[in-house]
């Protein structure tokens, strides 16, 4: 996991949609949000979830693998950028490959949308939108030392499994400590608790 990244958790999600007008204000995609609000259970529950991408470590970027213009940049401290608007063709393989459901296809534009972590932010330092204004603290960001230190005991989870494959991602969910084989809102069966295989 990189040393301060999002932390989502899910528990705190009241759908505010203040994550969701924040990403639409940020430099770099004007007027579009990167970040989408799931509702986990329309209809029985108000139970809601933000969704940013993942950045996934291992497999790197499964979205960049099967881009065939070469438009998705991870850089060197892992962020996975949103496709290059000059190389993009819109043929939506990313949203296929992505196990999180988070890349989009501005079908008029014919290009890919997705988080890129603010990165014209988070390299200076600085949080991304999002965690700025969230008001529940449903999205954190820093360091899961930082997290424990605000929450303590919390349990974070940077490691889900699709079947026979585990992805490990960059940023991670804030999960329940006792219902470790519950899978996450948004349907991620949780196999690692701070590192820990919980798997029985
Ligand atoms: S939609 Fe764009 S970014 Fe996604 S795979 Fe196709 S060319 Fe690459
Ligand atoms: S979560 Fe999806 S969009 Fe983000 S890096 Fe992973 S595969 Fe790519």
């Amino acid at each position: 996991m990189m040393g301060r990244t999002i932390f989502i958790d899910p528990g705190r999600c009241i759908g505010c949609q203040a994550c969701v007008s924040a990403c639409r204000e940020c430099d770099s995609h004007r007027g579009k949000s990167m970040i989408h609000l799931d509702y986990t259970d329309e209809g029985q529950s108000v139970a809601s979830l933000p969704t940013v991408c993942m950045h996934c470590e291992d497999p790197v970027a499964p979205c960049a693998e099967v881009c065939p213009a070469d438009a998705i940049l991870v850089t060197a401290d892992g962020v996975v950028q949103q496709a290059d608007t000059t190389r993009c063709i819109g043929c939506a393989n990313c949203v296929n490959a992505c196990p999180f459901g988070v890349p989009k296809i501005d079908l008029g534009a014919k290009l890919q949308m997705k988080c890129n972590l603010c990165y014209d932010r988070t390299a200076y330092g600085l949080a991304p939108m999002c965690a700025t204004v969230c008001p529940t603290g449903a999205l954190f960001y820093g360091t899961v030392e930082e997290l424990q230190a605000e929450r303590p005991g919390v349990q974070v989870a940077d490691t889900f499994v699709f079947g026979s494959t585990e992805v490990r991602t960059g940023v991670a969910m804030v999960v329940p400590a006792d219902k470790v084989q519950w899978p996450v809102p948004g349907g991620l069966p949780v196999v690692e608790i701070n590192g820990k295989d919980v798997r029985r």
